[in-house]
């Protein structure tokens, strides 16, 4: 394969910011620069402190907050396929309890700056796997990344999902990059529960890797008996994860006319009856007056939104509107109820999380008591100097 020459650039890093880099922290920001020299994405940075003393070596990447990542703090170390093979080695090798596993056969094998090259993830879906390139600069990479991937790893397949338009947003795309195609929809397992996926249709596969301890804990703890209502609900996953540890009966809602096929789907690959499900495209906003209306209370009520959406009804963001969606679903749990609040917005810590659940707990006159918190599962590999990376919140709240 023809790799391509990546130049190599020197710059100098301000006095407040050298120290957090000897620290660890991975994300280069324009801050942080004393300039920002004119250079391409991809470009080699060779950072220095405003003495000229040598920090570490990263590269250019633009990605929502930060210029780039670092790679390395060896000054000898150039960025070749043999740097990649290393990172791949050892990524791998810290999942191998779950390449061990034949129950779960889709995890995340390399979590960008968690496993130490920030702007790039690989998911396993049963021998196939898909990569997340979150910038022009890693993009610039690829080849020699490629490479460096099936030196490590036999696979069946390996598609892509580049997510570095102006706004982040993925790109749409033919995704299939080479070996066999995956057949459509691919069946993995979780915990011996099979999911479909579909590793070439947009952005997203039809399973979220992120929240299998939490389809686990819904399964083995809180399902059983339980009536549950699942907003924001996709293909399902939840609810089928409830529907094994033993759910009375869930009702899914998402605005997407997709998810209703998608959510049969999930039940039907598990042979599970889809008819026995309530499942309905609706803005989860209308649902809740809709449920008011007819009185409807719920043993379970799970929240996962995005970050922001909208539709043609509403606009909600997470910053703005969670405590709306909390209380909303207060109001129609069950006493002795379980809500499952779930959110990746980077904006939120857990600490400011809980404050929104409390106030909105105040503000129905209800009390509750968190029964389980989670934040990624382990193949989710984050780092301490980089709490931002572990974006995922996820609260299980008792209704008193
Ligand atoms: N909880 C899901 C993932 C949710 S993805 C899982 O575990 O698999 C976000 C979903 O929210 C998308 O399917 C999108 O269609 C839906 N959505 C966005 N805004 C919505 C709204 N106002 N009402 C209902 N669904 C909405």
């Amino acid at each position: 394969m023809r790799m391509k020459i990546v130049n190599e650039i020197t710059v100098k890093i301000k006095k407040k910011s050298a120290q957090s880099y000897i620290k660890g922290y991975p994300l280069l920001t324009k801050e942080a620069l004393v300039t920002m020299p004119a250079m391409e994405e991809g470009t080699i940075l060779r950072l220095v402190d405003e003495s000229g003393r040598f920090l570490a070596k990263g590269y250019h990447g633009n990605q929502n907050k930060g210029i780039g990542w670092i790679l390395t703090y060896d000054e000898k170390q150039t960025l070749n396929q043999a740097f990649f093979i290393t990172l791949f080695e050892e990524a791998f090798a810290k999942r191998q309890v779950f390449f061990n596993d034949d129950a779960t056969t889709a995890f995340r094998i390399f979590n960008g700056e968690g496993d130490g090259l920030g702007g790039l993830t690989i998911d396993y879906y049963d021998g196939f796997l898909v990569l997340q390139w979150y910038s022009h600069g890693i993009y610039q990479w690829k080849s020699t990344i490629l490479a460096a991937i099936k030196t490590v790893i036999t696979t069946r397949g390996i598609y892509e999902k580049r997510r570095f338009d102006a706004k982040g947003q993925y790109v749409e795309s033919d995704d299939f990059l080479e070996g066999d195609t995956a057949p459509e929809p691919l069946i993995v397992k979780e915990n011996g529960i099979n999911y479909a996926v579909y590793l070439n249709d947009g952005a997203m596969t039809g399973i979220f890797l992120d929240q299998r301890d939490v389809r686990k804990t819904i399964c083995d703890t809180y399902a059983a008996g339980r009536t549950v209502l699942n907003t924001f609900s996709y293909t399902g996953a939840f609810s089928v994860a409830a529907a094994f540890g033993g759910a009375s009966h869930t009702t899914n809602v998402d605005v997407a006319n997709r998810s209703i096929p998608k959510t049969r789907e999930q039940f039907t690959v598990n042979e599970l009856d889809p008819a026995a499900h309530t499942i309905m495209a609706e803005d989860v906003f209308q649902y809740f007056k809709y449920a008011n209306r007819k009185a409807l209370a719920f043993d379970m009520v799970i929240l996962d939104p995005p970050s922001f959406a909208r539709t043609k009804k509403t606009t909600f963001s997470v910053a703005k509107d969670y405590g709306k969606l909390l209380e909303e679903s207060i109001a129609i749990t069950n006493p002795n109820g379980i809500i499952v609040a779930s959110t990746n917005y980077a904006g939120y810590g857990m600490d400011k999380f809980k404050q929104v659940v409390q106030e909105a707990f105040k503000n129905q006159g209800r009390k509750y008591r968190i029964v389980e918190q989670f934040t990624l599962p382990a193949d989710f590999a984050t780092r301490s100097s980089f709490k931002e990376g572990d974006y995922l919140k996820v609260l299980f709240l008792e209704v008193k």
